[in-house]
């Protein structure tokens, strides 16, 4: 549970000069430039020297740096951030190096509502979330003598698939396996990947709407992985893997995508029924988040992870995707983030989106 208190924090606020910050890497050049567009003043966290590629990108650099030895020491800085109005906005990268500890207890008003952070890093509870939501997710083997069909095999807390593997047999996945860290066994699931990114706002009411706010798709991904992406390049992954190659999943980019425009009533609703879920057992999902799915042969969509922040995968979009540019032209998620926070300051709601 995080100590931290919100309406605490804010009683000392200007919020008529705030100011966004966030760590410089994952998805910041775009969340820099969507705070830029609604008016907003930028803070760079970085570590060490400040980066120098900003200065190739002048609408994605921060307008100021705020250089700290270390990411994990953050938490040491948080009097001065809150001296400068700072809201943070949490992405993948930023709580990867905070680690979890310090992230829900930073004492700097923080976009989203971090308690989603036991309920996203937590396989099991993952599980408890989205299955109570009527989703589907691939189905977990709990023994792996029951390997029957083609499975993937995930490390926990493994960063970017690092060490992943497939097993079609039990003897396949005996070869392979590592049996120092806690690892789950997924069916592989065929079919097509969409990363699909959504955006709730518990307090809009200009969307598809739930039962408390609304909900909006601002885009739509597809990972590029390496080595499965372009293995077939070498060969077979069989023939491959007779010279022990094994493909691995390492997120290198990210590929912009659309899908079938009949499938999007599914895609609403199941964002929908993950964000009423959320409501009921964690006072809800807060901005962006992403469901990582497969739709199968049969066009059934199977869910296999959920991202409860900004992902990389809004990346290719910084000036507006298919699907938000029939919202509003040139919205980026970061600028999404960034307009919500406007509107949370007009109406004097900013304690409902931050925490
Ligand atoms: P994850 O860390 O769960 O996001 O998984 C890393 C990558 O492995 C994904 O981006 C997919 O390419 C792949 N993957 C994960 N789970 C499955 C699954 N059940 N079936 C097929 N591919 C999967």
């Amino acid at each position: 549970m995080t100590e931290v208190n919100i309406k605490e924090l804010l009683s000392t606020y200007d919020t008529e000069n705030l100011t966004i910050a966030t760590v410089c890497s994952h998805s910041s050049l775009q969340i820099f430039n969507g705070a830029k567009k609604e008016g907003f003043k930028t803070l760079g966290i970085s570590v060490g020297e400040v980066k120098k590629f900003y200065d190739a990108f002048p609408l994605g650099k921060p307008d100021e740096f705020f250089a700290v030895d270390n990411y994990r020491d953050i938490a040491k800085y948080a009097d001065e951030l809150r001296q400068k109005n700072v809201i943070v906005i949490p992405h993948g990268s930023f709580v990867e190096y905070l680690g979890p500890k310090n992230f829900l207890n930073l004492q700097v008003p923080t976009f989203g509502n971090r308690h989603v952070l036991m309920w996203e890093s937590d396989r099991e509870k993952e599980r408890v979330w989205l299955e109570g939501a009527g989703i589907t997710m691939p189905k977990e083997i709990k023994d792996p003598r029951n390997i029957e069909k083609p499975v993937i095999v995930k490390y926990h807390g493994a960063k970017g698939g690092k060490g992943f593997f497939i097993a079609k047999t039990f003897a396949e996945f005996s070869k392979r396996v590592k049996h120092d860290k806690p690892y789950t066994i997924q069916e592989f699931v065929m079919g097509t990947r969409y990363y699909l990114h959504y955006f709730y706002s518990p307090i809009q009411d200009n969307a598809y709407k739930l039962t408390k706010g609304s909900l909006q798709l601002l885009s739509m991904d597809r990972r590029d992985e390496t080595t499965i992406d372009e293995v077939q390049r070498l060969g077979s992954i069989a023939e491959l893997e007779e010279l022990g190659i094994h493909p691995t999943f390492v997120v290198t980019g990210n590929i912009p995508i659309v899908m079938r425009e009949s499938l999007l009533p599914q895609v609403f609703r199941m964002g929908e029924a993950v964000v009423e879920k959320s409501l009921e057992l964690f006072g809800g999902i807060i901005g962006p988040f992403c469901l990582e799915t497969v739709v199968t042969e049969d066009l059934e969509f199977k869910v296999f992870e959920i991202s409860a922040r900004i992902v990389a995968g809004t990346n290719p979009y910084v000036a507006g995707s298919p699907y938000s540019e029939l919202i509003q032209t040139d919205l980026s998620t970061g600028r999404r983030i960034a307009q919500e926070i406007r509107y949370g300051i007009k109406q004097n709601q900013l304690e409902e989106i931050l925490s």
